[in-house]
This record gives structure tokens, C-alpha cells and sequence, in this order.
């Protein structure tokens, strides 16, 4: 039997090490303080799946597949980790990101509507909708409860024979294994700087309070405006995210207090998008970070020095909702069935692909 040891418990790491287990190898998984940390980005309330991803096929089809995944991991374990609510894309121009995603939706087969802005008012309880040029709606995708589904892959895997420890590793400890797997988000580019230029930023989130009319309400994406979130899912409330650069952090000593700037500016967006939230209270708010790879594609690669070594990390702020399809794809690169695609490489990256919900 092979043996693997994966170091960090966020969705790559916790994904990865249960399919490992599902595929018969001896694996440990090491996490520096818990699965589901909300120092890790993977903690976080909830993340947004959705298939659009422009014209970067390879995604929409990872995120097809991950959605099977997750539903599969929700069925087999009886554990509440997604709100099929669907999502809207608000464009507001032509030829952007929404258009640019169809003609790949449509090869795919994704099921998904192309709304006038009037007609996509129905789906909020209150929308403004005059400055949009269209709305792009995929019924099929949703919102997934991240922190638990977290928790479930690790405990899932346990199940599948996963040794779980929690211990901080670095490089220089050298951890046994056939293959050792780096999959530490955030941290990844103190413990490699030579091999990994990702940029880790702060992003704020805050939810809102509205009236029972958002339970269930879609999530969205303002792509060109920089903001997405969804309705209330799970008593959070109604979630407001900015996705604007931000100040570069240290994920160890960040204090995580969102800030009032931010606060203003979901407020602000809340109120000219979604006009009955002008006035809704802000219930709650978490900071996050993100591992900015600097063209939006994941960082999946051996090291270039120690061949049974794996880097994987620059999720970018897109990467939850991929993470068991992910681990698919990374153990057939490790058991030798699948080259690594080549925008996944270490090294120098040209360009943005723009895989995030937000384009500046
Ligand atoms: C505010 C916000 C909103 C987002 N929204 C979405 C969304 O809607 N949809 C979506 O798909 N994605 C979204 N993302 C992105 C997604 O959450 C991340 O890309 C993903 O969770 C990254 O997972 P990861 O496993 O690579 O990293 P992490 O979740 O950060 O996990 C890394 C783990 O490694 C551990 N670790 C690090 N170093 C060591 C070490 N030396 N030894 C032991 N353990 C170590 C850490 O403690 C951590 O638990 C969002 C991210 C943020 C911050």
C-alpha cells in the first residue's frame, strides 16, 4: 500500500486525503490548528458554487463534477452541507463574463437562462434591475454550508482510514510518505517563496438581516461591480461580500474584526441593489483571506526538487467549490493517470484569467 502524507486540513487537503483513503492508500492528514479553522479560507460560513467560469472550460467541468461530489458526500453521510437555491450573474454589459461563459455552458449541457433585467426581478424579493443588461441564472448551482463541509470530508475520511494530526509541519521536517502533499492555502508561500508567488488579502464578508421573503433567495454575482452573496441561508442572514483588492495580510496575526470601510460599502451595495435591504442590520461579519495566484488558476505541481513532494494552493478565492473534484484530478496526477494541466504549473504566469467573482 502507498502511503501519503497531506499537510493542511482546508478543503483541497481534507478532499485530497479522503480520496486518497477511498483509493487504498495509507494516508495522515496534519493540520496546524483545526479542520475548519476560520483562520483557514475553507471556514467560512458559506461559499458559492456555480458552473460559469467564462471560457476556462476545465473549470465549469471540475465544477460540474464537484457538485455530483458534494451531493454524493451529503447523501452518503446525512449531513446538511447545500442550498440548491441557484444563482444569478448580473451583467451589466455585453460581451462580459456572463456572455463569455454561455457558448461553454451550452457544450457542457449546464442548464442555465438568460434573463431580460425586468424578468430577473421575480427572483429576489427586491432587485433593482435598470442599470443591468442582463441577467445570466443557473438553477443548478448553489451554496454550500463550507465550514462543515470541511469538517464532513475530514471526519468522512477517518471513516475511509484517514490518521488525522494535529501538528504544524514545515519543509525542513521532512514528514515520511511516498508522496507528501503541501496544501496549506494562505501558508503556502512562506513555506515555498521561492517556488510560489501567490499574494495572500484580506476580504470581508457581512450578513444582513432581512425579512423571511430572502430565505431561499438565489445567490448572485455582480461581477463587473465587485460584489456577490447570497439570501438567507440557514439563519444567517443575507450575505453582502465585496470582492475588491485589498490589503496583503498575515493569516497568523491578522486580527479579524471586519472593518467599518467594508461595512460601508456592502451596506451601500445592499441598498442600491436590493432596495428593501437599505435599512436591514448587519448581523454579523467574518474576514477571510485569499491566495492570489497572480492569473486566477490553481497552483498544482510537484516540487521542483523533491519529486514526491506535491504544492497545491492558489485558490484564489474560487477554489471551495471544486475541492472534491480537485482531489480527484490531483490523485490521478499522483497515481500517474493524469498529467497536471499546464496552466496549474509553478512559475512565472502571464495574464489574469479572472476566475474570481470579481474582474478588477
Ligand atoms: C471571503 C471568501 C469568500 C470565498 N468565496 C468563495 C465562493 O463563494 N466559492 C468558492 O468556490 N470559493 C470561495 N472562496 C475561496 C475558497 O474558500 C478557498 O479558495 C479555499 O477554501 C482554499 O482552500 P485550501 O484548502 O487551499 O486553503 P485553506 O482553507 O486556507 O486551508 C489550508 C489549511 O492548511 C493549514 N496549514 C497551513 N500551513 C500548515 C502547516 N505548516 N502545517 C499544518 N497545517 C498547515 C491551515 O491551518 C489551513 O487549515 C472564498 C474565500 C474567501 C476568503
Amino acid at each position: 500500500m502507498s502511503s501519503a502524507c497531506v499537510v493542511g486540513a482546508g478543503v483541497f487537503g481534507a478532499s485530497l486525503a479522503r480520496e486518497l483513503a477511498v483509493r487504498d492508500w495509507d494516508v495522515t492528514l496534519v493540520e496546524q490548528h483545526s479542520p475548519g479553522t476560520v483562520r483557514s479560507a475553507s471556514g467560512g460560513d458559506t461559499r458559492l458554487l456555480r458552473a460559469a467560469h467564462g471560457d476556462a472550460e476545465w473549470y465549469t467541468a471540475s465544477a460540474v463534477r464537484a457538485r455530483e461530489l458534494w451531493l454524493d458526500l451529503e447523501q452518503s453521510t446525512r449531513t446538511r452541507i447545500w442550498e440548491g437555491v441557484g444563482l444569478a450573474w448580473f451583467a451589466r454589459r455585453a460581451g462580459g463574463f456572463e456572455s463569455t461563459s454561455i457558448p461553454v455552458l451550452e457544450r457542457l449541457g449546464v442548464a442555465h437562462e438568460w434573463l431580460e433585467p425586468d424578468d430577473a426581478r421575480d427572483l429576489f424579493p427586491s432587485l433593482a434591475a435598470d442599470d443591468l443588461h442582463g441577467v445570466l441564472y443557473e438553477p443548478d448551482a448553489g451554496v454550500l454550508h463550507a465550514r462543515r463541509a470541511t469538517q464532513l470530508l475530514v471526519a468522512d475520511g477517518e471513516r475511509h482510514g484517514v490518521t488525522y494530526q494535529g501538528a504544524r509541519v514545515d519543509p525542513g521536517d521532512d514528514p515520511p510518505g511516498d508522496v507528501v502533499v503541501w496544501a496549506c492555502g494562505a501558508w503556502l508561500p512562506r513555506l515555498f517563496p521561492e517556488h510560489v508567488a501567490i499574494e495572500v488579502s484580506r476580504r470581508d464578508v457581512f450578513f444582513l438581516g432581512g425579512d423571511r421573503a430572502w430565505q431561499g433567495a438565489p445567490g448572485f454575482v455582480d461581477y463587473d461591480g465587485g460584489f456577490y452573496g447570497h439570501g438567507d441561508v440557514a439563519g444567517l442572514g443575507i450575505k453582502i461580500a465585496p470582492d475588491s483588492a485589498n490589503d496583503t495580510i498575515d493569516p497568523d496575526t491578522l486580527d479579524r474584526l471586519p472593518s467599518p470601510h467594508w461595512e460601508e460599502q456592502a451596506r451601500s451595495y445592499a441598498a442600491q441593489r436590493f432596495p428593501s435591504l437599505a435599512r436591514a442590520p448587519v448581523l454579523g461579519g467574518r474576514v477571510c483571506q485569499y491566495d492570489l495566484s497572480p492569473d486566477t488558476h490553481f497552483v498544482v505541481d510537484r516540487h521542483p526538487e523533491h519529486d514526491r513532494w506535491w504544492l497545491v494552493g492558489g485558490g484564489s478565492g474560487h477554489s471551495f467549490k471544486h475541492g472534491p473534484a480537485l482531489a480527484e484530478y490531483l490523485a490521478d496526477c499522483i497515481e500517474g493517470k493524469r498529467e497536471r494541466e499546464p496552466f496549474h504549473a509553478l512559475g512565472a504566469r502571464a495574464g489574469d484569467a479572472g476566475l474570481r467573482t470579481g474582474s478588477d
